[in-house]
Order: C-alpha cells, then sequence, then structure tokens
C-alpha cells in the first residue's frame, strides 16, 4: 500500500534573463506567444578525470535577433564560413 502526502518544496526558477549583447528580456511569454527560439553559445574547454571535471566553461546569453543579426554576420564574416540552417521539421 502506498500513502501520499503533501510536501511543499521550492524549485528555482529563472527571475530574469537578458541578454547579454542587447540587453533585452529573453524570457517568453508562452501565454502569448509561439516563441520556443533556443540559443546556446558554449564552450567547455579541458578535461573530464574520475575525480571531477577540470573543463573551463565559458558561454554568454544571446537573444535571437541578436544571434541572426550580430553574430552569425560577424562569424561568417569574419571566417568566411556559413552556418547551416536546417527546418527542425526535418531533424526529427
Ligand atoms: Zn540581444
Amino acid at each position: 500500500m502506498k500513502t501520499f502526502k503533501i510536501v511543499q518544496k521550492e524549485v528555482k526558477v529563472i527571475e530574469q534573463h537578458v541578454c547579454d549583447i542587447c540587453g533585452s528580456d529573453m524570457i517568453p511569454d508562452r501565454y502569448n506567444s509561439f516563441d520556443a527560439s533556443e540559443i546556446t553559445i558554449e564552450a567547455k574547454i579541458g578535461s573530464v578525470v574520475p575525480g571531477g571535471d577540470l573543463r573551463e566553461k565559458f558561454s554568454i546569453d544571446c537573444c535571437s535577433d541578436c544571434f541572426q543579426y550580430q553574430v552569425v554576420p560577424l562569424i561568417e564574416n569574419k571566417f568566411k564560413i556559413r552556418f547551416k540552417e536546417n527546418s527542425m521539421d526535418l531533424e526529427s
């Protein structure tokens, strides 16, 4: 037999998430928008050993507008490369 009790627990939620480039609020209004943009600019450099993770993490928080109109053109122009663009429908 299982018995249940109701407990309250603290949950950590994002209070504020701003773009490091333009300072805009990046928390989408899920009730008024279907925006599901996800941008991750991150690197983990180093080694993982049995005793622990020795990697150094580098990251910035970036909104979709800054990624599309600032970061992508900057990297493409600097390194003469093109980002791959794929519909998420085709990847599933
Ligand atoms: Zn931005």
